[in-house]
């Protein structure tokens, strides 16, 4: 089980340089707006010299914006780690990903399951990730045709991507070129609420789960094993207490 946020310590806390957070149930709960505690707390780690950055199943049209209106000077990783921006209105980092494998899997889903599929409402928007919904199949029906990609559930969407692709390796493949180029892994701290948030807390040691109260049980038990650390409360508002934990414990330091 994740630790308390309350026994982040001091010497953790002056260590982060970087702090990445998932978008949706990590900073809010429903639609694009975050809550004002929510961009006061991101305005407040860049003030404190930490950068800010966002790892998000979103596409760009939908995380960029959020990132830029915040002044996050962080990166910005798009549709599960599939598409990355070193910081907010530079260009793409080619990862070299491909959508065929996931393309080839939802034209078999839509021939097996009709009625069922139904492309996300930002589909078109999305580079690489395959956004859908599929409403009533059992998920172990999708597994068995789909090849060469991962199937993953944020809560909110189903998610197909090649397989190898993931939240936590695209940001580390992207670590050495953010900033001073000199943030080591263990320097970030990174923020999710469900499972497409795992391979951000098994690559990243400093890792805090947001609790998403509108998930189900067992779709947390094994992000539950990952996390290092929780937060009290939910959405926004746990990353908000955590934040202003982790400003609290850096400047107590200080003292
Ligand atoms: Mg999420």
């Amino acid at each position: 089980m994740p630790k308390s946020y309350l026994q982040i310590t001091p010497e953790l806390a002056r260590r982060i340089k970087l702090v990445v957070a998932d978008v949706d149930g990590t900073l809010l709960s429903d639609g694009d707006e975050v809550s004002s505690p929510v961009a006061r707390a991101i305005r407040a780690l860049e003030q404190a010299g930490i950068m800010v950055g966002f790892d998000s199943g979103r596409p760009f049209t939908r995380l960029e914006p959020l990132a830029a209106s915040l002044n996050a000077s962080g990166p910005v990783i798009a549709e599960n780690g599939c598409v990355a921006k070193l910081k907010c209105g530079a260009g793409l980092y080619d990862l070299g990903y491909s959508r065929q494998p996931a393309l080839k899997a939802l034209t078999k889903f839509k021939a097996d399951f009709p009625t069922a599929i139904r492309e996300a409402f930002d589909y078109k928007d999305r580079l690489i990730d395959v956004g859908f919904f599929a409403d009533g199949v059992p998920h172990v029906e999708l597994l068995k045709r789909m090849e060469g990609v991962q199937l993953l559930d944020s809560g909110y969407m189903l998610h197909m991507i090649q397989n190898g692709v993931s939240k936590g390796k695209s940001l580390k493949r992207i670590l050495g070129l953010i900033g001073d180029g000199q943030i080591h892994p263990d320097e970030v701290m990174v923020f999710g609420d469900s499972a497409t948030d795992i391979s951000l807390f098994t690559e990243f040691e400093n890792s805090v789960l947001v609790i998403n109260p509108r998930l189900p049980k067992e779709q947390t038990i094994d992000i539950c094993r990952q996390a290092k650390f929780q937060s009290k409360l939910s959405f926004g508002d746990g990353f908000v207490e955590v934040i202003t934990y982790l400003l609290k414990q850096r400047s107590d330091a200080t003292f």
